[in-house]
């Protein structure tokens, strides 16, 4: 067993049991946090208890395999976990500052038509120290600050909800990173259940939902999960969320070509979101060759963005930051046929 597979609360236990004090954990995950190979490296513990651990568990690390920058700056990072398994993670550089895009797991099984994590369905749900270790491993290797976190990389967070709420309360931890709950954003396709869970134990926790149309029909096409929950649900949700909370939620909405980038399209958008407090995010497609999809391009992304705007929603379009790389929305894979490692 290793022994960052256990939640905080299960390592506790592990120590209690071996007669250890409580604090012995915040001691160790003190250590976590600062990227310790070794039980032999936590100084600050007894050799006998050093040495206790080390024979009853592992301590490993995951490995960066591979980083790729693109012309803009955005790095994608190849991430290998003990068992073999991959995920990828995006660092960007933002005027204000840098973002992390972490994945929560290895592949997805949301299905999402025009995305290139689901392809294949999911190997595996991450565990908290798996996503904790691409922020680990970014850090180290950038030497760069990183002043957000969201979790928009390969895998559906609410579909791995133990692992990636015991994430988020790591990585709040002031004893370790004490990243602010306001600097992490959570991306959904919106399962409800697990949503309304969220909003209860991370109300400071921004809310993204990924929404990529504003009819019921056509969102059923694009992301099979909208089939179970549905947008009758979804919306009256996100007005309760955005009231509870007092934060915006963001919709992401990618503009495909001939499937939901009509001025029309544009308009029951308009309606479907008036008077909720929020922020829509229009992404022209990335492309993702085994859809067969075509991006609407930036121009209509800029006529849509105008639509909304004169209705009163407030929307940009994102930048496509490291699409030369595949390290854009949607790009994200878990493996890649010709990559050199
Ligand atoms: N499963 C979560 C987290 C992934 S976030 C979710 O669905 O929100 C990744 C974001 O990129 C999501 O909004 C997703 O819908 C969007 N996306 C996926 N494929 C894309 C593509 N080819 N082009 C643009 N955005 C895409």
């Amino acid at each position: 067993m290793d022994f960052k597979d256990l939640t905080r609360k299960e390592r506790s236990e592990a120590l209690e049991a071996l007669g250890e004090r409580p604090f012995r954990e915040k001691q160790i995950f003190k250590w976590i946090c600062a990227g310790a190979e070794s039980f032999a490296e936590m100084t600050d513990l007894p050799a006998a208890l050093r040495e206790k651990l080390a024979e009853r568990c592992s301590f490993r690390r995951g490995k960066v395999e591979f980083c790729q920058t693109s012309k803009d700056g955005t790095s994608k990072f190849l991430i290998s976990f003990p068992d073999g398994e991959k995920a990828e993670t995006v660092f960007m550089s933002y005027e204000y500052g840098n973002s992390l895009c972490v994945s929560t797991q290895v592949g997805c099984n949301m299905g999402c038509v025009f995305c290139a994590s689901g392809i294949g369905g999911k190997v595996r749900d991450l565990k908290a120290w798996e996503i904790l270790e691409q922020y680990l491993l970014c850090a180290e290797y950038t030497g760069k600050p990183i002043n957000h976190i969201v979790l928009m990389g390969m895998g559906e967070p609410m579909d791995n909800y133990e692992q990636v709420s015991e994430f988020l309360r790591q990585i709040h931890d002031p004893a370790g990173i004490g990243l602010s709950y306001r600097n992490i954003t959570v991306s959904s396709c919106g399962l409800i259940p697990k949503l309304e869970q969220f909003e209860k134990d991370f109300p400071q926790v921004n809310l993204a939902i990924s929404l990529h149309a504003s009819d019921q029909e056509t969102r059923e096409k694009l992301m099979p999960a909208a089939k179970v929950y549905k947008l009758d649900e979804l919306i009256p949700f996100c007005r309760k969320h955005a009231e509870v909370t007092g934060r915006r939620v963001t919709f992401e909405y990618a503009l495909i070509a001939g499937r939901n980038d009509t001025d029309a399209d544009a308009k029951k958008l308009a309606v479907l979101l008036r008077g909720l407090n929020c922020h829509v995010n229009l992404i022209p497609l990335n492309t993702v060759t085994e859809s067969g999809l075509k991006s609407s391009g930036r121009p209509r992304a800029l006529d849509f963005q105008k639509k909304l705007l004169d209705q009163g929603i407030q929307c940009t379009v994102r930048r496509q930051l490291g699409a030369d790389i595949d390290a854009a929305c949607g790009q994200l894979r878990k493996n890649h046929p010709n990559r050199p490692c």
